[in-house]
């Protein structure tokens, strides 16, 4: 098989990728290690920027979006007996939507479906070879069992953070750093009208909790719960209490309604980047590259940036071997995941409890400068709302 652009992965990043490269005339191929219905039902991400939102609906994947997706203005912040709401509309003239990864991955099937793109979903072994040269390709076990060759002009990363595509570039031309996290978050999804209109980010001396929502009948929540921590040591029961003590019910006549729990997982936090994202005819985009702990909401807006920027880059190198953009790529979108990985560490560190109580005293002191600076509150407005994409 030949195609001028073939890409590893086709979750978000790689779906959106190939969208947008089909709307400015180039083909791509895909090739994707689960089902269709895997990838699709995968339940992570649900908030997106104002510039996600713009660049879907100017892409022809806003109706649904339209429809079914939740504006919200801002956020609140809480700590025991206090609670203040950060109105992003008024401070940045931006505002944010809640809109599952799962729906965002199924309008971009049902896309790639209609415009008959070519992916081909269960493979195995993929590798990728020649990527300093002219004629990379990509390998794989197809469905069937029968192995494939993919050659093309450019091979693009998009396989998270497990694939093969970042460790196919040489210790030698990259850079990585990392931070693992001293806790975890414990995420459930809840059959129950959400108890809140927009997000609730609570400091607690119990741990971090969060509020969040997937529609009007589904609601997202989540604990601060130490690394290693065992599932089946969390009942429905002590998952409940906890996110009441933690999220104020009671406080100024605030009620948490608890609900059916229909899923339950323990997610570590991270931060990682791999910089350059690319490496000769190679390119990285999405988790691929970088990972954030999700405390910001920045993970899935990462990967529609970088694919937003990458998309213009490759159409111009197969169409026109014009190289400029893609030169440019890796530093450019580098700008934007390194402001990300900040937001996102600065929220976490922020929010998350530490033992040493002089953190905890830094960290309540940033919560009442936000609470009572219109300055600190239009900072965090501005990158939890999202910088434009190129920022
Ligand atoms: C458990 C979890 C919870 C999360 N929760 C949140 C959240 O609450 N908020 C938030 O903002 N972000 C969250 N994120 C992050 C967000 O979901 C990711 O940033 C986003 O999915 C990135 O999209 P991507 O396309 O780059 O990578 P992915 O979604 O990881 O897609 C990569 C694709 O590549 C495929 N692949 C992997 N290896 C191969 C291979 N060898 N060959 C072919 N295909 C391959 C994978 O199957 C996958 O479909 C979460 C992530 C995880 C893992």
């Amino acid at each position: 098989m030949r195609t001028p652009v073939a890409i590893v992965g086709a979750g978000p990043a790689g779906l959106l990728l190939s969208h947008l490269l089909d709307l400015a005339g180039v083909e791509s191929v895909l090739v994707e290690t689960r089902s269709r219905e895997y990838v699709e039902a995968r339940i992570r991400a649900g908030i997106l920027e104002q510039s996600t939102v713009d660049l879907l609906r100017e892409t022809g994947l806003g109706d649904r979006l339209d429809r079914e997706g939740d504006e919200h203005r801002g956020i609140y912040l809480q700590w025991p007996e206090e609670r203040h709401h950060l109105d992003f509309v008024d401070l940045v003239g931006r505002s944010v939507t809640v809109y599952g990864q799962t729906e965002v991955t199924k309008d971009l099937g049902k896309a790639r479906e209609a415009a008959g793109q070519q992916i081909h979903y269960e493979v195995t072994g993929t590798a990728v070879h020649d990527i300093e040269t002219d004629r990379p390709y990509v390998t794989f076990t197809d469905a069937d069992g029968v192995q494939q060759r993919l050659d093309a002009d450019v091979v693009v990363g998009c396989d998270g953070s497990f694939g093969p595509c970042r460790t196919a570039i040489p210790d030698a031309a990259k850079q990585t750093w990392e931070r693992t996290y001293p806790y975890s978050w414990l995420g459930v999804l809840a059959d129950v009208a959400p108890s809140t209109d927009e997000l609730i980010y609570a400091w607690h001396p119990d741990g971090f909790a969060m509020h969040s929502m997937r529609s009007a009948t589904v609601s997202r929540l989540y604990l601060q719960v130490p690394n290693g921590t065992d599932i089946g040591d969390w009942s429905d029961e002590r998952i409940w209490e906890a996110l009441a003590t933690r999220l104020g019910h009671g406080q100024d006549g605030w009620t948490l309604t608890p609900g059916p729990i229909t899923d339950k997982s323990v997610l570590p936090m991270r931060s990682f980047v791999q910089q350059p994202m690319r490496h000769g005819r190679l390119f990285l985009a999405g988790d691929a590259a970088h990972i954030v702990p999700p405390t910001g909401a920045k993970g899935l807006n990462l990967a529609v940036a970088d694919v937003a920027l990458l998309a213009p880059a490759l159409a111009a190198l197969v169409r026109d071997k014009d190289f400029t953009l893609a030169d440019a790529y890796s530093d450019t979108a580098l700008r934007r995941v390194w402001r990300c990985t900040h937001f996102s560490w600065w929220m976490t560190t922020m929010l998350h409890r530490s033992d040493d109580p002089f953190d905890r005293q830094l960290q309540l002191s940033q919560l009442q400068w936000l609470a009572r600076s219109e300055a600190g509150r239009a900072g965090l407005a501005e990158n939890y709302a999202g910088l434009p994409i190129g920022f």
